[in-house]
């Protein structure tokens, strides 16, 4: 099931879409929240009379660096024996067709094509046979990274977690082998980045069991699992989209911050 997070006439909600042609999706508004049995309403809407919002609320967004050996490789990095998590802020967080807002403070603003887990019920210590149940669903993310800061700086707060750069979206689908899926970018309509998410050094059950050795995971949170080769930067203007198989493409438009 493709679980969306909308707005009409400024009242918010889940749905579940239907349909297959981008331009036919329809939402069955869904009673309560998703990460609870519910049920669907039977009142539909069309998808081109809504606004598309985040699909989930993070309270942490967590984000793995490293995790396809190609991708360390071109930025010169060692691949890690052990994944490495760093926070993304839920304030950093947008959905589907938000503005990118390029930071005063950066001047090299990269994209970074990822999967992201988003976790559907409160969870710790979670053994490897049990993330599979844990997991609500799956949905595309962009990682956006002001490189030049993420070099100058040895925290990565600010270089990861400016405001509007967690782009999600467009929706969480449920139904999903996540093993072995096309993840790719464009910026402008042109390729940047194409991987499997295969190549994955450390599998999602890997990065599940990590974290949540740590810390608490709650419904919504969000884990991002890494980026493929072709990072670049984006400027000002550029249209970036990312497309996983099986979920959709997550389209933004990068702007000056105003
Ligand atoms: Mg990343």
């Amino acid at each position: 099931m493709r679980i969306a997070r909308f707005s009409i006439d400024g009242n918010v909600a889940f749905g579940a879409i239907e349909g297959d042609k981008q331009d036919e999706l329809v939402l069955d508004i869904i009673k309560g929240i998703p990460f609870a049995d519910f049920e669907l309403s039977g009142t539909k809407v069309p998808v081109g009379k809504v606004r598309l919002l985040p699909p989930v609320l993070p309270n942490k967004v967590v984000a793995f660096g490293r995790n396809y050996a190609e991708h360390a490789r071109e930025l010169g990095n060692e691949v890690p024996d052990a994944p490495f998590a760093f926070f993304k802020p839920s304030t950093s967080v947008i959905g589907p067709g938000d503005e990118i807002q390029y930071p005063s403070f950066s001047a090299e603003v990269h994209h970074e094509a990822e999967l992201a887990v988003v976790i559907g019920r409160m969870c710790r210590e979670v053994p490897r046979e049990r993330v599979k149940d844990v997991i609500f669903g799956y949905t595309c993310a962009n990682d956006i990274t002001a490189r030049d800061v993420q070099k100058r700086e040895k925290q990565w707060a600010r270089a990861k977690g400016f405001d509007t750069s967690c782009p999600l979206g467009p929706w969480v689908e449920t139904d999903l082998d996540p093993g072995d899926l096309t993840i790719q970018l464009t910026v402008n309509g042109q390729q940047r980045q194409l991987g499997r998410t295969s190549e994955m050094i450390h599998s999602i059950e890997d990065l599940i069991v990590n974290i949540s050795e740590a810390m608490t995971l709650l419904p919504g949170d969000v884990i991002l699992t890494g980026t493929p080769a072709g990072v670049g930067p984006l400027t000002v203007g550029d249209e970036v989209a990312v497309t996983i198989e099986g979920i959709g493409t997550l389209t933004n438009k990068v702007v000056k911050r105003g």
